[in-house]
């Protein structure tokens, strides 16, 4: 997958691509990631990529031309991309997004900085908006890299093991359920006994469980939408009973 980022901080979205899951997934090829810095393509001395906003008020607005001319650039290098410009202001994303982004074959992310764009940009030359959340961050590049994170774990191949992404929160509508690892006991508190008695579909039972029931406890939004089998039902009844 090809992901084309433009940017005024290039080396900081790059850096991405140097750790852990991401860091494989770019050194085995299966992402390939590109910076497009608007400010080389400003046509001033000064390579001016921000000007007052009209109608006054504070701050300052990413002018057009060097956005659309890095834009450009980007689009006749990757020329099925979308240009998904990542803002506050966008569709929010979660992993449905996220699984259908990772299917695509590429990707155009626009990183805004200051007040943010001019709105001309906007209309004419995105074709996506796409917001991490209700807060405001300074710069649309730690968006672009979480988006990145998380297309890139969804690629074949990305994660050591595939049953990892199956089992990750949302990826069926649930949580996750907890996770232990070595030493069994820790200060007195020991692991769930079931974790550790080899029965492979008792192990799959207690983390159906635990995934239902976090999930109705901790999101009970999730929950409604979830379609129980007779099995979940009594999983999860077990779990509230068990809480009590
Ligand atoms: N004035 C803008 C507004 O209120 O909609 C916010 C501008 S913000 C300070 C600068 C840049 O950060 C934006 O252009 C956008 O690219 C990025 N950004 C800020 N919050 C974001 C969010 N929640 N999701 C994605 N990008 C965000």
């Amino acid at each position: 997958m090809r992901i084309d980022i433009i940017t005024l901080f290039p080396e900081f979205v790059l850096q991405v691509g140097e750790y852990g899951v991401t860091g494989r997934a770019v050194e085995c090829g299966l992402i390939d990631l590109h910076t497009h810095n608007p400010r080389e393509f400003a046509l001033d001395a000064h390579r001016t990529v921000d000007d007052r906003p009209y109608g006054g008020g504070p701050g300052m607005v990413m002018k057009v031309e060097p956005l659309r001319a890095a834009i450009g650039v980007a689009r006749r290098q990757s020329p099925t991309a979308e240009v998904i410009y990542v803002s506050p202001q966008g569709r929010r994303l979660n992993q449905a997004l996220v699984r259908e982004l990772a299917q695509r074959e590429s990707l155009i992310l626009l990183a805004g900085r200051y007040e943010g764009i001019d709105e001309r940009v906007i209309e004419h030359d995105v074709d996506d908006e796409i917001s991490l959340g209700d807060y405001v961050l300074s710069g649309g590049e730690l968006a672009a890299m979480v988006l990145i994170d998380a297309v890139s774990r969804l690629q074949a191949g990305a994660l050591g093991h595939e049953e990892s992404a199956r089992q990750d929160s949302f990826s069926d509508d649930l949580l996750d359920c907890p996770h232990y690892t070595r030493p069994d006991t820790v200060d007195g508190h020991a692991i769930p006994a079931v974790l550790n008695g080899g029965d492979h579909a008792a192990i799959a039972r207690w983390r159906r469980k635990q995934a239902l029931g976090r999930t109705a406890q901790r999101r009970p939004d999730m929950i409604e939408g979830v379609e129980l089998s007779a099995e979940d039902a009594v999983l999860l009844n077990q779990y509230m009973r068990e809480i009590e």
